[in-house]
């Protein structure tokens, strides 16, 4: 259970901020069932992502990412949000929290009712995929269908070759999705860093980049991370069992 004073606290300091915006990771969908990189026996170290060179370098690479993306959406087919994106959307609801910037590519925030125009994924989003020459949306079921068919690693109609909506290792970071994130963070006079072990860059740069500009930073997790010495509050609980009263 959630240590009672740092849990009123984080609601104190909450309800004295004007605009909070919420940094979410994998810490917040393991609830729901979707393991983060760090726990042990994950199924990622079975289906690891592929970095974006290895992606490109050849079709049989290609195909095998393909491979693993599907076997892990047969694992998350069920997933739903948890407690802590449910309690995150009522506090956008009731315009509390101003934003999400998360690093996860699960969809879960939007599936709990944030506003999918205040959810920033840096990351991206497995539940789609992109042509890396033109860009064109290309949906996941169809893909899939073509590939339990041919075997072959998909192709846009421009030739391009089709990859999951996803950010994977050495890829660029989406322009649009960083710019929308940096003007958040400058919004923000309380930043809650939740479920991240703030160690991926660039996105982690962002908890350290709010508290620079003023804002009070709350970190929720339950390992030390790399910025709990310049946190205001750090919470080393369980992230639905603190998230789960607030706004109510
Ligand atoms: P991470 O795996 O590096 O860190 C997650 C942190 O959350 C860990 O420190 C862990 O101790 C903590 N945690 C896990 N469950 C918790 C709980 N119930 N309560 C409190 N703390 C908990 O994850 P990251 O920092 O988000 O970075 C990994 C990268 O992997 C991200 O960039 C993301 O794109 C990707 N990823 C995404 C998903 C997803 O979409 N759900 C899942 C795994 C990895």
């Amino acid at each position: 259970m959630a240590s009672g004073t740092e849990s009123a606290e984080l609601a104190r300091m909450i309800d004295a901020a004007g605009a909070v915006v919420a940094f979410t990771g994998a810490g917040i969908s393991t609830e729901c069932g979707i393991p983060d990189f760090r726990s042990r026996d994950s199924a990622w170290t079975r289906h690891p992502p592929m970095p974006f060179e290895d992606f490109l370098a050849s079709e049989e690479n290609r195909v095998l990412a393909w491979r693993r993306k599907f076997a892990m959406d047969d694992l998350h087919r069920d997933v739903r949000p948890g407690r802590g994106h449910r309690a995150l959307a009522r506090l956008m609801a009731s315009g509390k929290v101003i934003g999400v910037i998360t690093q996860n590519i699960d969809g879960l925030h939007q599936a709990a009712g944030s506003p999918g125009d205040e959810v920033v994924e840096l990351h991206g989003n497995g539940g789609y995929a992109l042509c890396l020459g033109c860009g064109v949306r290309h949906e996941i079921a169809r893909v899939r269908k073509q590939f339990e068919i041919d075997a072959r690693a998909p192709r846009c109609l421009c030739g391009g070759m089709v990859k999951s909506a996803t950010i994977s290792f050495g890829q660029a970071m989406p322009a649009d999705a960083m710019a929308r994130a940096r003007a958040l963070t400058l919004r923000a006079d309380l930043f809650l860093a939740i479920g991240s072990s703030l160690v991926v860059h660039p996105a982690a740069a962002f908890p350290a980049a709010a508290r620079r500009n003023g804002a009070r930073l709350a970190i929720l997790n339950r390992e030390p991370t790399r910025l709990d010495a310049i946190a205001d509050l750090v919470l080393r609980d369980d992230i639905g069992d603190v998230l789960d009263p607030l706004g109510r």
